[in-house]
């Protein structure tokens, strides 16, 4: 994070969220490519994601195994799919020819698999595993580190684990980059029975990951003296006992009029946990906002008008400063709101039941400078020819 205003990062007024020259979301005979898709639905040609790229794709399979795409950054450059193609994660990622074998990024990153003789267990992990790879593909989009910590001493893995019955219960979180994820989260009738328990109606897989990934990212930006100390500012001071004030949370609940300050009520409960609630909550709305902008979605041409928030809510306030990010909440105001409206028309419940205020916008940008921070810098030139595993994170 920058350590006064002057140095805020200078970006356009539009951020772009397609690296220039990517190719449209289409495979080569026309037909629309969906991110979990394994396979062109007309031309059954094989996709697969470059997590070097950041591009799904239909690839031509060549005689020895191996598959080629004939976008013109990606000539000469031949790949193999990952080993978990046609394993439980079902995982559509693409690797260097000269990691034929191995896992994928993603893939290298899950540490323990659920039990098999567990019957429920492979369709549970394989929900988790898209939700990871969802994830993993929008933090590669805003080139923060995604390393495994196989290889990594600073990386990240997971577990997955799912509870037998009679045995030790399983508690989704993270500690010192293992996030643990109960797999019982995955199962829709398990969880809406804990989303009405914890009254959290909008307790997702996707949701979990984005905020036990928070935490990781808190301890590997905590190093950055000044950046804590900003946050701090902002979050409030972490240094106050944790479990502690999760016990007061479980037994009090929330403060009064907690939604004037924070994204949800369990963001109250410390400020480890308000990073984390609005980190998810930044991942939610730019995720949905580029989808948008990826289909070709002008939410300038929708028939609403609504109110702005300004400078006031930026986080350092500055006159004049980040109208890409205020242009951002102004297009996800729009957005959320025509997916109310629409979710209402099918009688489904509400897209996005939150209510932004300038405070959550000030915590929502102080986010957005985090990521633009601790970003890595972007890729030059284009990838040089034969040399597939060029510029990936790892
Ligand atoms: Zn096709
Ligand atoms: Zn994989
Ligand atoms: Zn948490």
């Amino acid at each position: 994070m920058p350590d006064s205003p002057a140095d805020s990062p200078v970006i356009p007024a539009r951020q772009p969220s397609m690296p220039a020259g990517a190719p449209p979301p289409s495979c080569t005979c026309g037909a629309p490519l969906f991110r979990e898709n394994t396979t062109c639905l007309r031309c059954r040609a094989l996709v697969g994601f470059l997590p070097d790229q950041g591009w799904l794709l239909s690839f031509t399979a060549l005689p020895d195994g191996t598959f080629t795409n004939s976008h013109p950054s990606l000539q000469n450059r031949v790949y193999k799919t990952c080993a978990n193609r046609t394993a439980a994660p079902q995982c559509n990622w693409m690797i260097a020819t000269s990691d034929a074998g191995q896992p994928c990024l993603s893939c290298s990153l899950t540490r323990t698999t659920p039990n098999p003789a567990v019957p429920e267990a492979a369709a549970r992990w394989t929900a988790a595993e898209h939700a990871k790879r969802h994830v993993l593909i929008q933090l590669l989009r805003h080139r923060l580190p995604v390393r495994s910590r196989h290889t990594h001493p600073d990386g990240v893995w997971f577990d997955f684990l799912q509870p037998l019955p009679g045995g030790p219960p399983v508690l989704t979180g993270h500690q010192r980059g293992l996030i643990t994820i109960n797999l019982s989260e995955a199962d829709p009738a398990q969880r809406a029975l804990i989303q009405e328990k914890m009254g959290e109606s909008y307790r997702t897989l996707t949701g979990h990951m984005r905020h036990e990934l928070a935490h990781y990212y808190w301890e590997r930006f905590s190093t950055d003296a000044a950046w804590l100390q900003q946050c701090r500012s902002v979050f409030g001071d972490d240094r106050q006992d944790y479990a502690a004030a999760l016990a007061t949370h479980h037994r009090q609940g929330p403060p009064p009029q907690w939604a004037s300050r924070f994204i949800s009520a369990y963001a109250s409960s410390h400020p480890w946990e308000d990073w984390a609630e609005t980190f998810a909550h930044y991942l939610h709305m730019d995720e949905a906002l580029h989808t948008a902008q990826r289909l070709g979605l002008d939410l300038r041409r929708l028939k609403l008008r609504t109110d702005s928030f300004d400078h006031a809510a930026l986080f350092p306030s500055s006159p004049a400063a980040d109208p890409a990010f205020l242009d951002t909440i102004d297009r996800w105001v729009l957005l959320s709101l025509t997916a109310n409206e629409i979710n209402a028309a099918l009688g489904h419940p509400l897209a996005y039941p939150f209510i932004l205020n300038s405070s959550i916008v000030t915590k929502l940008h102080a986010i957005h400078q985090s990521f633009q921070h601790f970003a890595a810098p972007p890729m030059a030139s284009p990838l040089p020819p034969n040399d597939p595993a060029a510029g990936t994170h790892r």
